[in-house]
């Protein structure tokens, strides 16, 4: 194990924290138990990282990056024996080139703010989920984080044009090139991005932005069937001419219990329907948006397709309508034992998917607390949550649940990453041979396996 007098004297005192202070904070977002690890270092910048990389390399030091520490697959969980890297010193954010549409911004700024420093020139950045306000940019490219528009905008992978990375021995790769089209050889950032710290630590990226949009439109929408979903997913896709940025499903059982929680039953929509879409535009023209956004909502009624629906009239009205798809509090005191799966599969063979579970666990798993799905229908992702009294029964759930996903052709990690909690299951999802090039290359790139060892692989 290194000094940590001797990471004092790279990084400075104040910038190591160990002991009690570090025991005070949790895991992570899910995890409240106590942070266990040898100390945590707060690195002022790139040189220090390296310098700091290059000794815990030459000793065989397991390490892991942090960021918010908001990731769902216990990606961030260490031990006594592990050194903790935080990079919110490296949080700065360029000004943005307007002319470009690109920003230089440091991997430790928080994704909330990199947004709102965008808005305030007339940008976009085009990546948005629930944990915005913690999550940093080098966690949310290291999980290739999706969220709300991924539909519009891509995942985070497709924000990045340029990247500068830390390889295990302290190496410094930096390609900060704003170009879209840059086919010089290997196209290494994409090794980094998804690798969840275990290739390299991302330190900045030259991100691709997009023109701030000047209007937006939100509904809630009513569905007897799920085929009627599907077809105004086309139709909306369509018809709004591009404009069309969340599409949000949400099962009946998840968006009652929420509006039950949240709205004391006073749901936006009367009557019961299987299931609910939040879907929004984003355009650039506030009266012909919102007038094409009523006019194809109406046209979805006229169809038969949506059974009933909502169009926000005010910003007050819309955030209520997301708090029902985004507010998790409420299900988190449910399951009590939280068992959750992250999952993309064909647009065609959800509904059975989601059927399928709800059967199996009810004649497997009859003590379940309930089966709450939602997702980013847009990007075929959805997110399935269970719970169990007691943890007893907790890997019976998961290998049924990640046997239907394979029987599905689904993936068994759609954003959220493997982490530590999905490792074990990677087969289900990519072939013996593809697990063994991953592995070629972590041992290529970090040899003596010191960066995040044990996920992902
Ligand atoms: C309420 C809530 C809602 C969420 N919604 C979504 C969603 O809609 N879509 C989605 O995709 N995710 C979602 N997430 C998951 C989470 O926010 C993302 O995974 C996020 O990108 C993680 O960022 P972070 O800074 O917290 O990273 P951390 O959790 O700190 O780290 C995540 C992983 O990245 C590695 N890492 C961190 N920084 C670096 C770096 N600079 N270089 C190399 N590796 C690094 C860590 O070692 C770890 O493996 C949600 C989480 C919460 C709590």
């Amino acid at each position: 194990m290194v000094d940590l007098d001797d990471i004092r004297q790279l990084v400075g005192a104040r910038n190591v924290v160990d002991g009690p202070a570090l025991r005070q904070r949790p895991q992570d977002f899910w995890i409240h138990a106590p942070t266990e690890a040898l100390g945590l270092a707060r690195p002022a910048d790139v040189q220090e990282l390296s310098a700091l990389l290059g000794l815990c390399h030459a000793q065989g030091q397991a390490v892991i990056v942090e960021g918010g520490r908001t990731n769902l697959v216990s990606a961030t969980q260490s031990t006594a024996e592990t050194l903790l890297i935080s990079l919110d010193r490296l949080d700065d954010i360029d000004a943005p080139d307007r002319q470009a549409m690109t920003v230089e911004v440091g991997a430790g700024a928080i994704v909330e703010t990199i947004q709102q420093r965008c808005v305030a020139d007339g940008l976009r950045f085009g990546l948005d989920f629930g944990a915005r306000g913690s999550a940093t940019l080098g966690g949310a490219l290291s999980t290739n984080a999706g969220g709300f528009q991924a539909l519009r905008y891509g995942v985070a992978r497709d924000q990045v044009l340029g990247l500068e990375c830390v390889l295990a021995d302290g190496t410094v790769l930096s390609h900060l090139t704003p170009f879209v089209k840059d086919n010089t050889g290997y196209d290494l950032k994409h090794l980094f991005i998804g690798s969840e710290g275990t290739l390299g630590v991302i330190t900045r990226a030259v991100l691709k932005l997009h023109p701030a949009p000047q209007s937006v439109n939100t509904a809630l929408l009513a569905f007897g069937s799920f085929d009627a979903v599907a077809e105004t997913l086309g139709l909306m896709g369509r018809d709004l001419h591009g404009t069309l940025s969340s599409f949000e499903i949400m099962w009946a059982e998840f968006f009652h219990f929420n509006v039950d929680a949240l709205l004391n039953g006073r749901s936006p929509i009367t009557g019961r329907f299987p299931y609910y879409v939040l879907c929004e535009s984003e355009g650039f023209e506030a009266d012909v948006d919102a007038a094409l956004f009523e006019s194809v909502v109406g046209r979805a009624i006229e169809k038969g397709l949506v059974a009933d629906a909502v169009i926000a009239s005010s910003s007050r009205q819309r955030q209520e309508l997301w708090k029902i798809r985004e507010d998790f509090e409420a299900e988190m005191r449910l399951f009590t034992t939280m068992i959750d799966f992250d999952v993309s599969l064909p647009l065609g063979r959800m509904e059975a998917f989601v059927d399928d579970v709800a059967r199996c666990l009810n004649e497997d798993a009859p003590d379940n607390l309930g089966l709450h799905v939602l997702g980013h229908l847009g990007d075929g992702n959805l997110h399935v949550t269970t719970g169990l009294p007691t943890p007893e029964g907790k890997s019976e759930v998961r290998r049924l649940v990640y046997g239907l996903i394979s029987h599905y052709g689904g993936s068994i990690s759609a954003e959220h990453g493997v982490g530590l909690a999905k490792r074990d299951y990677l087969h289900h999802s990519r072939t013996a041979a593809e697990v063994a090039t991953m592995r070629l290359l972590k041992n290529a790139l970090d040899p003596k396996g010191i960066l995040n060892p044990g996920k992902v692989i």
